[in-house]
């Protein structure tokens, strides 16, 4: 069965692009009104934000890693259209300044994973994104890059048993079995 990577993301001409895709169609249908609902609740709280990135892909990805634009080298959740980055807009220009931490009260409360604390705000971070915002918890993202898990509407990570602890416990090791080795593709964002 197709899903939104598949049906749409992997259709689309810009699938391969190293521009910056900013357009909200490349988000999937819930992710895209969870934004949605964020830069409004932010524009009522007088915080004028935008879309800045949504669609990513792995050459692009690549390219900011070169520039040193980015810590990661794999392109994470964009790909799948479940993430976003969000700046602030000062005088029509996109901002990074100031303090994002209302991006993350506002994930919370739509259902969002924020890349400020990724969901976990009682750890400490060595990774902190306080312009990301994505739509699974870290703990499934692996799955999601295998290609064997998708969210559906209904998802909410709030209900997600395989919950947010498996980001910090480690997997037990099996007995007779080698070590595995750490997940590193759960890094990427
Ligand atoms: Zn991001």
């Amino acid at each position: 069965m197709g899903n939104f990577y598949t049906d749409v993301i992997s259709q689309d001409e810009r699938f391969s692009s190293v521009k910056r895709v900013s357009d909200a169609s490349l988000l999937e249908p819930t992710t895209r009104e969870l934004v949605a609902a964020i830069v409004s609740a932010a524009h009522r709280m007088g915080i004028e934000l935008m879309i800045y990135e949504t669609y990513r892909c792995q050459d692009r990805q690549q390219e900011l890693f070169n520039q040193g634009a980015t810590k990661l080298r794999t392109v994470g959740v964009h790909h799948y259209g479940l993430a976003c980055d969000i700046v602030r807009v000062v005088a029509g220009e996109p901002s990074w300044k100031g303090d994002f931490s209302f991006l993350g009260q506002l994930a919370q409360s739509s259902g969002m994973i924020w890349g400020g604390d990724w969901g976990a705000p009682h750890i400490k971070h060595s990774f902190v994104q306080t312009l990301h915002v994505q739509r699974c918890t870290v703990a499934r993202q692996g799955d999601l890059f295998d290609g064997t898990w998708f969210p559906d509407e209904a998802y909410n990570r709030y209900q997600d048993d395989q919950n947010l602890l498996a980001t910090v416990i480690k997997p037990p090791i099996k007995v007779g079995a080698t070590a595995s080795k750490p997940r590193l593709n759960n890094q990427r964002t």
